[in-house]
């Protein structure tokens, strides 16, 4: 049987350091509710990330939902079909109708050219993907939304530690979400945290991820439970240590790749944006004119026991579960993407040996 790679492996202490940071729970007998773990994960994140204010959630998309809520929205909500499920799920069970916007062929972000023509008297925020860690063009999409009074939150689930112009990416816009799932690169097993610059939201997203109990005798709003627990901050707390020599071995995998695949005609790689400081999350591939099609290579590679993983296809605009639900926009650029794009494997301890294992199957 042959060794198998599977597209990612999730970071994990070493065994006797994660017990270390549990023990004393032993003794306090306190696993949720606002623990001491997760508030001091709260204040190491917010100066890991560089902003203000974090609130932490049990995972990215309840952080994301409830963000969402905090800022009551209406109408209509910009965002990007090329995404997670969750991006667009987190919009529509808020009540709020997605309008789909295109994305950049080059760093598949959204396509600030055609957002403002999407904007209608309906229109209430913006929320962007850093798509694989890559960056928005944060100032464009903010200069939009400030001339028409939307609100903005970025889907950052992709992009922890990443920073543009030297600033963390935490600081744009209103608001922005971080998963910790166990795939992400920081992982806290599952996970995420809203992070924003306007204190004023700390009281509404601590209570709407508890019921919406705002005081021992009051409930002021209707919410559901979202709130991370101490082993899973404890997790976050172990994993925040190791979390830039994880992004460092992932540099060089990215090099690698990059090393072995560049100048190959029909393979359009990813590639680092200027002004930004990766966290190396992902390696997309399209598959445009090459050799092989994209479904071809991922057979091959699947053959040898190596997964890669079509991600992002589908758009979300094209789940079944959005049919005659709302008026759905063409995106001409992100069907070509989805259609032809592979993230290849991709974690800190895969070896260098087993990078050119896959892109000598690519190479065929
Ligand atoms: C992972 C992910 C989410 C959801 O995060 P969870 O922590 O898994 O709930 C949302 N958006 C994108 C783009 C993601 O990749």
């Amino acid at each position: 049987m042959k060794d198998i790679i599977q597209v990612t492996q999730s970071s994990m202490p070493a065994y006797e350091e994660f017990c270390e940071e549990i023990k004393d729970l032993w003794s306090s007998h306190w696993l949720t509710n606002n623990g001491a773990k997760h508030n001091k994960l709260e204040k190491e994140l917010a100066q890991y990330l560089n902003v203000p204010n974090v609130t932490l959630f049990s995972n990215g998309h309840l952080a994301l939902e409830n963000a969402i809520a905090a800022m009551n929205l209406t109408g209509e909500v910009i965002t990007t079909p090329f995404t997670f499920a969750s991006t667009t799920h987190a919009i529509v069970r808020n009540g709020l109708t997605p309008v789909f916007c295109d994305i950049n062929p080059d760093d598949y972000t959204i396509q600030t050219d055609n957002l403002e023509s999407l904007i209608t008297d309906k229109t209430s925020a913006i929320i962007p993907v850093h798509v694989y860690g890559n960056v928005c063009d944060v100032y464009e999409v903010e200069r939009i939304a400030k001339k028409h009074n939307l609100k903005v939150i970025y889907d950052a689930a992709h992009a922890f530690g990443v920073t543009v112009d030297g600033k963390g990416v935490a600081t744009f816009g209103d608001a922005s979400m971080f998963s910790f799932h166990a795939t992400k690169v920081f992982n806290t097993i599952e996970g995420g945290a809203v992070t924003y610059n306007d204190h004023h939201l700390k009281d509404i997203l601590t209570s709407l991820k508890n019921f919406g109990i705002t005081g021992q005798d009051s409930v002021e709003y209707v919410a559901g439970n979202a709130k991370m627990n101490e082993f899973q901050a404890a997790m976050g707390l172990c994993n925040l240590l190791h979390v830039d020599n994880e992004i460092n071995k992932r540099k060089k995998i990215v090099n690698r790749y990059i090393e072995q695949l560049s100048g190959i005609k029909g393979l359009k790689l990813w590639q680092p944006q200027e002004n930004v400081e990766s966290n190396y999350a992902y390696f997309p591939v399209v598959f445009d004119g090459y050799k092989f099609s994209r479904d071809e290579v991922l057979e091959a590679l699947k053959e040898q026991n190596i997964f890669a993983r079509k991600y992002f296809y589908p758009l979300t605009s094209s789940f079944e579960c959005y049919q005659g639900q709302f008026e759905i926009q063409e995106t001409p650029v992100a069907a070509y993407i989805a259609d032809r794009v592979l993230t290849l494997p991709l974690y800190a301890d895969l070896t260098l040996e087993n990078v050119d294992k896959i892109c000598e199957i690519i190479k065929g």
